[in-house]
């Protein structure tokens, strides 16, 4: 509201005489006072972003000052210096905001930085200030600034464009903070368009530029302000937002070749376009070769994730599925032996009940290390779920089987013991049958005392030895 009473005043003040200035100068000095005091008060995670954004409106204020007062040579080349010095500040509070928000690598948000900027160069470079830079008569001064303003304003477009496509709250301090830069662009595009001499007349740039100060004041002063610089806890996918902009920046090249070819003027920037066209191409392929590396990076975590059993590390019962399905295929087609074992921890609950359950997964941790280094590569042992493990062993005869098992029962930590059911495929079970067979055995281990192992098989003697000679 002070924002309002206050340009609605400068607005009606005369045009001649200090007044407009004075007002100017009191009001938006007010108003970064009122950031840096807000900045104390909330304290919010990174207070620089903050601090940033005060100095470089100081700086703006001072500039606009000195040309209000003196308006001549030389001062307005000190007050363009000291205007070009606002952006960095400026830029420092947007990478803070984009940096505190995104969780994105800084890589990723500097190729699309690289991408935006390239394109927008062009754009400046044909339409702004090529002509400039490029003509003999102009002065060093006047193309210094020309320069400076050329790339403040391009890096400002860039980093607010990453910004509204950077996933965060969109809070009242944000969407105030993007009135003020909104406001303070459409100031500079005024001036730009106006004749000069216009441009402290109370007009439309003057308008916006005096009401800036009081927006960005008041985006300091709301209490969400302390959330600007911070992330989503889940942010929404927001690719979409980001690749459309990059696709527009990429067609900026080729879109200017085509205007340039279309009114004859190709001639004088075949080369800025032609560069450009170069680095864009080579970014927008960086990206995409980032983007391909992390959708592969992920493949491979997922493949893990969807086939380990994340306590024991073991196999998890998809896994377990599948290869069991595959050696049953397999089994089919060559008539090789396949021996399934399904074992069950012994009065686990109990053990969970005596040592706590972070004590029961220790223990299961332990023994799946325990089992798996007792076992040849091909063996697969996998949780079947809770405190059930199963295991699959082809190229074994029925003794050595046997004996496979009854070492990981003996190697069990902790002085604890499983029964066991060992099943051995008939060449025409389902995977189902042979498990359930190997339930049923597994049973009548634990009915018959515990800490047994149960087959569907009787060894002979003579078996058993020569089994504990191979194995061992
Ligand atoms: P039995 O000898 O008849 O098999 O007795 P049991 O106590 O082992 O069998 P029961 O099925 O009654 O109990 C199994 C216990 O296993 C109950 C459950 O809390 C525990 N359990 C299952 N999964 C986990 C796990 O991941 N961690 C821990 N600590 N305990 C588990
Ligand atoms: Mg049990
Ligand atoms: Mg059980």
């Amino acid at each position: 509201m002070a924002g309002a009473v206050t340009t609605a005043g400068y607005a009606v003040l005369p045009a001649s005489g200090p007044w407009r200035a004075i007002l100017y100068g009191i009001s938006a000095f007010t108003c970064v006072a009122l950031v840096v005091v807000a900045t104390r008060r909330y304290r919010p995670q990174h207070p620089s972003t903050w601090y940033a954004i005060a100095a470089g409106s100081a700086l703006w204020v001072l500039s606009s000052l000195i040309l209000r007062v003196t308006g001549a040579d030389p001062w307005s080349l000190v007050a363009g210096l000291l205007s070009a010095a606002g952006y960095p500040l400026l830029g420092w509070t947007l990478v803070g905001m984009i940096r505190g928000r995104a969780r994105a690598d800084g890589r990723t948000v500097l190729i699309d930085a690289g991408i935006l900027g390239a394109g927008l160069a062009l754009l400046y470079w044909t339409f702004v200030i090529g002509d400039t830079l490029t003509d003999g008569t102009v002065d060093g001064g006047d193309q210094l600034l020309a320069s400076l303003f050329a790339v403040g304003d391009i890096s400002v477009i860039v980093l607010v464009s990453l910004l509204v496509t950077t996933p965060g709250a969109r809070t009242s301090s944000y969407r105030l903070m993007l009135g003020a830069l909104t406001l303070t662009g459409v100031s500079d595009i005024l001036v730009m368009a106006a004749p000069s001499g216009e441009l402290y007349q109370g007009g439309p740039a003057d308008l916006t530029l005096v009401l800036s100060s009081f927006v960005i004041a008041a985006a300091a002063l709301h209490p969400s302000m302390r959330r600007l610089t911070v992330p989503l806890d889940r942010p929404p996918a927001f690719v979409r937002p980001r690749l459309a902009l990059l696709a527009v920046a990429i067609l900026l090249a080729p879109t200017v070749s085509l205007y340039q070819g279309a009114t004859g003027t190709i001639s004088r920037d075949w080369l800025a376009t032609g560069l450009c066209s170069i680095v864009l191409f080579v970014l927008v392929t960086l990206r995409m070769v980032g983007l391909v590396a992390r959708v592969e990076s992920q493949a491979r975590t997922l493949s893990v994730l969807v086939n380990k059993d994340p306590l024991t590390g073991l196999a998890n019962r998809r896994r377990w599925d599948e290869r069991l399905d595959a050696a049953l295929a397999h089994g089919t087609l060559t008539g090789d032996p396949l021996i399934v074992a399904l074992f069950d921890l012994d009065h686990f609950k109990r053990y969970n009940d005596t040592y706590g359950h972070p004590a029961g997964d220790e223990l299961l941790k332990d023994a799946a290390v325990a089992w798996r280094t007792g076992l040849r590569r091909d063996d697969v042992l996998a949780r079947y779920g809770g405190e059930e493990f199963c295991l699959l062993l082809t190229g074994y005869s029925e003794p050595e089987a046997r004996v496979v098992v009854e070492r990981l029962l003996a190697v069990t930590p902790y002085g604890q013991t499983f029964s066991a059911g060992l099943a051995r495929w008939d060449g025409t079970q389902s995977a189902a049958e042979l498990l359930e067979k190997a339930d049923q055995l597994m049973y009548a281990s634990k009915s018959a005392g515990r800490a047994q192992v149960t087959s569907d098989f009787v060894p002979a003697v003579s078996d058993t030895h020569t089994a504990l000679a191979r194995h061992g």
